[in-house]
């Protein structure tokens, strides 16, 4: 589904340049679940933001579902995204003037029509994600668990072939967290690749890859058989 080639992406910082990621090459394929872990700064949101179509490599080659996606613009790349993946940012990025109801069914545009349906298909995943007694507020009047979890269900929504989250449990508490969990295993049951970042050990020790970050160069995966 996604391939990445000898990727390298630098970043400007003052007069000199950071090397955000360095010659990293990753593939997925349906159905895979891999997570990611590394210390702060290491370059794991710089991988995943590749991985999800945001941003293009400096150099190296990116495929996705059999396109040489490395030199597409940014509105072909927003295409492919919005029929295919589903993003949970570190930082929530819900739209702060419209409810999470509203939020979620955003996510949905373009892929389910009416709107009644993509009300009905937001509310269910708000549901199952204990938010449905939120699903009228605005993102401000949520606290921060609930924020996440709202932007996790707008991912979640679309059914996407793609789920990346970043740190998605970082702002859950115990319960939360299991919801969250929970359904980013049902996904990967039903055939969707997952890439994982996070700093939780035993979240990480759920994929059946798991690759290391640190300063900007991806470690090989260790590779788990489980059944
Ligand atoms: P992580 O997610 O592992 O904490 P990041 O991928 O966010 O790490 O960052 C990797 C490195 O790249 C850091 O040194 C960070 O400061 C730098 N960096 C990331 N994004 C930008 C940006 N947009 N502009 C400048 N530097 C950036
Ligand atoms: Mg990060």
């Amino acid at each position: 589904m996604l391939r990445l080639e000898n990727a390298w992406k630098q970043f400007a910082s003052g007069p000199t340049a950071v090397t955000a990621l360095a010659d990293a090459s990753l593939d997925l394929s349906r159905g895979d679940f891999i997570s990611i872990t590394g210390p702060s700064g290491s370059g794991k949101s710089t991988l995943v933001t590749l991985l999800g179509l945001l941003d293009r490599p400096d150099q190296g080659r990116l495929t996705f579902m059999d396109q040489d996606v490395s030199r597409y613009s940014a509105g072909r790349l927003a295409a492919l995204r919005r029929a295919h993946i589903g993003f949970v940012f570190q930082a929530f990025h819900l739209i702060q003037d419209m409810t999470v109801l509203e939020n979620v069914m955003l996510g949905l545009e373009g892929l389910v029509r009416g709107r009644a349906d993509r009300s009905a298909r937001a509310g269910a995943v708000l549901e199952r994600l204990g938010l449905s007694d939120r699903a009228g507020h605005l993102p401000s009047q949520l606290s921060g668990g609930q924020q996440q979890r709202a932007a996790i269900a707008r991912a979640m929504a679309k059914e996407p072939d793609l789920l990346i989250c970043d740190e998605p449990t970082g702002n859950l508490d115990g319960e939360s967290g299991e919801r969250v969990v929970e359904l980013i295993l049902a996904l990967n049951k039903a055939g969707a690749a997952v890439a994982l970042v996070t700093h939780d050990p035993r979240l990480a020790e759920m994929a059946e890859r798991r690759f290391h970050i640190a300063d900007g160069r991806l470690t090989a995966p260790v590779e788990i058989d489980n059944l």
